[in-house]
């Protein structure tokens, strides 16, 4: 018999969903996976150079837990120059992508009962995660219509076991930009109510409509005592098979998640490790053509989406997500009879007959949504969405 936490965990929806659009088109479906959670460029010649370099060098044998030195003190420069924080490299974790970083924090952090305030929409991992430190998710709904925080329902939410609280700006699934006002206020109540912010940046780079991005621990000292900031390479440098990312935190945290990940999978990826400080330190153009082309797709798809009848679509100022609100099609019934439920019968519906792959919004906490990726080429977009009128149109 399995133990209770592995019956418990709930499989990622986005994950799963990468592999049944691999098997479809293995079979020779013309899916368009416009389901993908990673950038559809390639990684940075630079960078995979770096890599060769690096493993033509013997890189390859096992490295300190939390990172190789220099890697760390590049982190540390990075966070500086980038983001205004001053961590230095012995409170930096070097991890196996972020969802690690996450991960750990939420370890080192909860005990059993102890509540984690999430907001909705929200991305796969982090409920299964708070759920697997034996945590308590608390779910506390964004804004209708913008997605942006609502700080006076997190208030409302808190009670003597809140132990901490994801923030997640630019968001996924949502691409909203919490604003500045937004951070400041909830800095304020971790402060006061002494619970934990894990803020996790990993969309940082991917900003539209002149937005600015602020990492809340550099709010206030006493912010930044009560911030965990997570960060990754996935995202910004198209590095998402290479599995890097990192925390940085007060001294004692990043410690003791040093000394859990020396338990789990010790170092991440010697070599990767090596490449990862060109990535930070070399050339930044290819990560500002990306940006633009994702602002461009962005533009386009938001257009066009809130075009087709009964959809409505938020603006997004970040990531490359966007979560139309579909529920104007709930009740309907398919031409093979079967009737449109909710937004999994929705995104089945739309595989089925469009062939072409998104999440549905009950995996985000989010039902009335779904999410659509535009890391894809404008070309796969615009058929797709072509595709999806088309069979919305068969709808009763
Ligand atoms: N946080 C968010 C919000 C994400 O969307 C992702 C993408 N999987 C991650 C963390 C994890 O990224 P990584 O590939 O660095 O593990
Ligand atoms: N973060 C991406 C997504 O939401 C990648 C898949 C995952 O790790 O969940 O689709």
């Amino acid at each position: 018999m399995l133990s209770e936490r592995a019956r418990n965990i709930t499989p990622s929806a986005t994950t799963s969903l990468t592999a049944i659009v691999q098997d479809l088109k293995a079979q020779g479906v013309p899916v368009i996976g416009l389901n993908v959670g990673e950038p559809d460029f390639d990684t940075p010649a630079h960078i995979v150079a770096a890599a060769n370099k690096a493993l033509a060098e013997g890189k390859t044998k096992y490295a300190k837990d939390s990172g190789i030195q220099p890697l760390r003190e590049a982190i540390s420069k990075k966070l500086k120059n980038d983001n205004g924080l001053n961590y230095t490299a012995d409170q930096i974790v070097v991890t196996t992508g972020a969802k690690q970083a996450v991960y750990e924090a939420l370890q080192v952090l909860v005990d059993k009962g102890d509540e984690v305030i999430i907001p909705t929409p929200c991305w796969v991992s982090y409920t299964e995660m708070v759920k697997l430190a034996d945590g308590v998710p608390v779910f506390v709904k964004t804004q209708p219509g913008t997605f942006q925080l609502d700080v006076a329902a997190i208030e409302a939410a808190l009670t003597e076991k809140t132990k901490a609280l994801i923030l997640t700006s630019p968001n996924n699934p949502t691409g909203a930009v919490y604003t500045e006002e937004a951070l400041r206020a909830l800095g304020k109540l971790a402060v006061e109510h002494d619970f934990y912010v894990i803020s996790d940046e990993v969309y940082e780079k991917l900003l539209y409509n002149g937005k600015k991005h602020m990492s809340i621990a550099t709010l206030s000292p006493e912010v930044y005592e009560h911030t965990i900031t997570i960060n990754g390479f996935s995202k910004a440098y198209s590095m998402t098979g290479w599995r890097l990312g990192y925390l940085a935190a007060p001294l004692e945290i990043a410690k003791a998640a040093g000394r859990l990940q020396g338990h789990m999978t010790s170092n991440a990826t010697t070599f990767v490790q090596w490449a990862a400080i060109s990535a930070l330190e070399g050339p930044q153009e290819d990560l500002e053509i990306m940006r633009k082309e994702f602002d461009r797709r962005r533009i386009w798809l938001q257009d066009a989406l809130s075009k087709i009848p009964g959809i409505s679509c938020a603006g997004a100022d970040g990531a490359f997500y966007l979560m139309p609100n579909v529920s104007a099609y709930y009740g309907k019934t398919a031409p093979d009879g079967s009737v449109i439920r909710d937004s999994g019968d929705f995104c089945n519906y739309i595989l089925k007959t469009a062939h072409v792959a998104i999440v549905p919004g009950k995996a985000f906490e989010s039902p009335e949504e779904v999410r659509i990726s535009y890391s894809n080429s404008m070309e796969n977009i615009q058929e797709a969405v072509r595709r999806i009128a088309e069979a919305l149109t068969k709808l009763k």
